[in-house]
């Protein structure tokens, strides 16, 4: 039986496991707006984006894996700045409110947040085709959030993880083929992206700009170039691919590196007197990121082939509303 707007957020919303009691949460939900305390000495960092089925998530998705995603492409935008996540808003349209839809939802919203201390302090309930807009707020030391703008020449360009399984994944779950260990691992990593949250505090006072890669490394790393007017030039051989996708991709393997959306992973550009650092600050902590380049002068992101001729006719990434 549908349940009312009061009934869901009582039931759903408020429970204990979005809310967790969280540092700073003066005044949760249930009130016409909730009291926050960051905490002495830190700047706020807020990012909203907003799902839309169909269009950020096929229409038959699992309500967990709306939910954990809904969730986790905030939290990136957060590790992106290397602000430590602290409070989110939930805005949810939906045609109707199931219990078991709202539970599976939730579930995945608590999945995302498990292990970042966030907590989920308000929101809005509306009917209507399904759309999920959150909003989060993370904190920082005031004046150490990573930006776009930073990057000099003679920066190595940097991404953590892997790149262009995600969008590798959407194919597969779109084609429907027989399941094998290898597609299982690419769906999964479109269906549940990782925030790079632990890599971005490593960042801090030692990246020159940072960005997480929602809409293909080109496409995004071009956001950076843009911002700190500068070019950048990467090595199509140097880029870090997986097994999975080598295996289930073959020649598009490249295409989705460069051009796939919905990676989350984070480029980042680091002075090179900050390198080595940061490489071993990483490795102690058996975490992982690939130097795939290198900023120079000019403008725009050119890539090269293995013998450093450049490759042409590359596509950037997806673009709403584009013209
Ligand atoms: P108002 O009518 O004053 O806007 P609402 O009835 O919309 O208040 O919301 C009541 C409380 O429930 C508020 O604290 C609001 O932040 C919270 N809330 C509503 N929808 C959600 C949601 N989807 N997720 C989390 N909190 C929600
Ligand atoms: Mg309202």
């Amino acid at each position: 039986m549908p349940l009312s707007e009061f009934s869901a957020i009582q039931h759903y919303f408020m429970q204990d496991s979005l809310r967790q009691d969280a540092d700073g949460v003066v005044l949760g939900i249930g009130d016409d707006a909730a009291v926050l305390a960051p905490p002495a000495g830190q700047q706020l960092v807020v990012s909203a984006d907003t799902l839309v089925q169909g269009v950020h998530f096929p229409s038959d998705s699992a309500p967990k894996d709306i939910g954990y995603r809904s969730l986790a492409v905030n939290l990136s935008d957060l590790a992106a700045m290397a602000a430590t996540p602290r409070w989110y808003t939930l805005c949810l349209t939906a045609p109707a409110l199931e219990d078991a839809w709202l539970s599976e939802f939730c579930a995945g919203l608590a999945a995302a947040a498990r292990g970042t201390g966030i907590a989920l302090v308000g929101g809005d309930t509306t009917s209507g085709p399904l759309t999920i807009s959150v909003q989060v707020m993370g904190s920082v030391e005031a004046g150490t959030a990573l930006q776009r703008y930073g990057a000099s020449p003679g920066d190595g360009i940097y991404v953590t993880g892997t790149l262009g399984d995600a969008a590798a994944g959407l194919a597969l779950l779109e084609s429907e083929q027989a399941p094998s260990i290898s597609i299982d691992h690419l769906i999964d990593r479109f269906l549940r992206p990782t925030p790079r949250l632990v890599e971005s505090r490593l960042l801090v006072n030692r990246a020159s700009s940072c960005i997480d890669i929602s809409d293909g490394l080109l496409a995004d790393l071009g956001h950076i170039c843009e911002r700190s007017a500068v070019a950048a030039e990467i090595w199509a051989d140097q880029l870090p691919l997986s097994p999975e996708l080598k295996e289930c991709s073959g020649e598009q393997a490249l295409a989705n590196a460069l051009a796939g959306g919905d990676d989350y992973e984070l480029c980042f550009t680091v002075p090179p007197a900050a390198e080595p650092g940061l490489l071993a600050e990483f490795e102690q902590q058996r975490l992982e990121c690939t130097r795939i380049g290198q900023v120079i002068e000019g403008s725009g992101v050119r890539c090269l082939d293995a013998r450093g001729n450049l490759i042409q006719g590359l596509r950037a990434g997806y673009e709403h509303f584009r013209t």
